[in-house]
Formats: structure tokens, C-alpha cells, sequence
């Protein structure tokens, strides 16, 4: 999930991912969205221009997982919607909803009005990571090997999934702005940090996961719950 103001120290609860077990059990049916060319990814109800760059962030997410070995078990389905789920609460810009097995995003327009992200002003190339950030969730959903994976689990990989498929510059702005300590030690990574401060949480983990030597085993160990667990 995305909140943009790190305004309700809530954790959402959400049950179980209930991962596909066959070809028909699709979130929607492929006939109203539209598939992103190229990109194991539907969309539902964007605009052009906001059908792009949901596509985009999506492939990136899915390139950036797929080095790391980590491969999606059906199409991500995306919905564009001014009326996010309301268990993402109130300031959420986008969600995964586990049951539905789909990502809910805002509009750019209604996105922009935040004004800022990581104190960066809003631009396209951050409707982008929203997207790859929620597409990361959906993915790494079906490929976590432990029921009820921690909410630190799924946001480091989300985070880390977006910083990582940032343009650069972008990244390195993002980064500087958020005041972030580095942590050397994934014991740092707690619900709580999460609940409070979101964008610390998630540059913290982009500066840790930069450090770590053997990327794809961390994120191996991580969907396995060997690690980032209660
Ligand atoms: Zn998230």
C-alpha cells in the first residue's frame, strides 16, 4: 500500500493472498480491461495517458522481480479509481487488495493533488513507481511460501522493488529528502516504523536492500519468512 500522509498509525490487516488455482479464476473478466502490451499486466477504467504509465511501472516492477527470480502467477489486474477500498484507509493513493487479487490506484489527477511525494513534487515518473509499488505487491502475493507474511515483509520488497526501477536522478532526490539513518540490521524494519513513517520506512529499506551483497537470496529468504518475520 501508498499512503501519501503518514497521518493513521493503523496497520491494515488483510487476510490471506488467495493465489490462483486455475487459468479461469481471474480478478475480472479480460474482456473489460485492457492488457498492457507485452506486460503480464490488465487495466481497468484509465485514461491514456494513465493507462501508460500504469503499464510502464508495471513492466518495470515485473522485469525488476524477474531478476531476482521471482515471476508473476497471473496477469497483475489494475483498477484506476477515485474510490480506493476503504480498509486502505483514507489517505491510500493505491492498494493491493489481496481477496480481490487486485491493485486499486487513483488517477493522476486526483494523485498530483498531493503535491508531493518523499518531498519530491508529483510528477508522472511517480505515478509510475506507485504503480510498480502495488504491482510488486500483487506479484510477490502468490510467490510469499508462509501464510500470513509479515506487513514488513511485503512493504521492504514493495519499496525496494520501486526505488529500484526509479530513473536514477529521481531516486537519488527522493532519497536525499527523506531523512533515513541506514540500518544495518533488518531487525530495524518494524511495524511500527511502517505505520508512522511510510516514506522513511520505505528509503530505509531501498538504502539497506543497496548494501546487501546477495540481493536475490535476501528476497528468496524474505518470501520464504525466514526473515522480516514477527
Ligand atoms: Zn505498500
Amino acid at each position: 500500500m501508498v499512503r501519501i500522509h503518514p497521518v493513521l498509525p493503523a496497520i491494515v490487516l488483510l487476510a490471506q493472498a488467495v493465489c490462483p488455482v486455475s487459468a479461469q479464476a481471474q480478478p475480472y473478466s479480460s474482456a473489460e480491461a485492457v492488457t498492457c502490451p507485452g506486460v503480464a499486466a490488465t487495466v481497468l477504467e484509465a485514461n491514456a495517458s494513465d493507462l501508460s504509465d500504469v503499464c510502464a511501472g508495471a513492466a518495470s516492477a515485473l522485469a525488476f522481480l524477474k531478476t531476482h527470480g521471482v515471476t508473476p502467477t497471473e496477469p497483475v489486474a489494475f483498477e484506476v479509481t477515485t474510490r480506493i477500498p476503504r480498509e486502505a484507509g483514507p489517505t491510500a493513493a493505491g492498494c493491493y487488495i489481496e481477496e480481490r487479487r487486485r491493485v486499486y490506484l487513483v488517477p493522476y489527477t486526483s494523485f498530483r493533488k498531493n503535491k508531493s511525494w518523499f518531498n519530491v513534487p508529483i510528477d508522472r515518473r511517480l505515478y509510475r513507481a506507485l504503480a510498480a509499488h502495488e504491482a510488486a505487491h500483487a506479484v510477490s502475493a502468490c510467490n510469499f511460501k508462509v501464510p500470513n507474511p509479515t506487513i514488513q515483509a511485503k512493504e521492504y520488497l514493495a519499496y525496494v522493488t520501486m526505488f529500484s526501477v526509479m530513473p536514477a536522478e529521481l531516486r537519488a532526490q527522493a532519497l536525499r529528502s527523506t531523512k533515513t539513518q541506514g540500518f544495518e540490521s533488518l531487525d530495524r524494519f518494524t511495524p511500527l516504523l511502517y505505520s508512522f513513517d511510510p516514506m522513511r520506512f520505505g528509503a530505509e529499506a531501498y538504502r539497506h536492500f543497496s548494501e546487501v551483497s546477495d540481493q536475490t537470496a535476501l528476497i528468496r529468504d524474505l518470501l520464504a519468512g525466514r526473515v522480516l518475520r514477527d
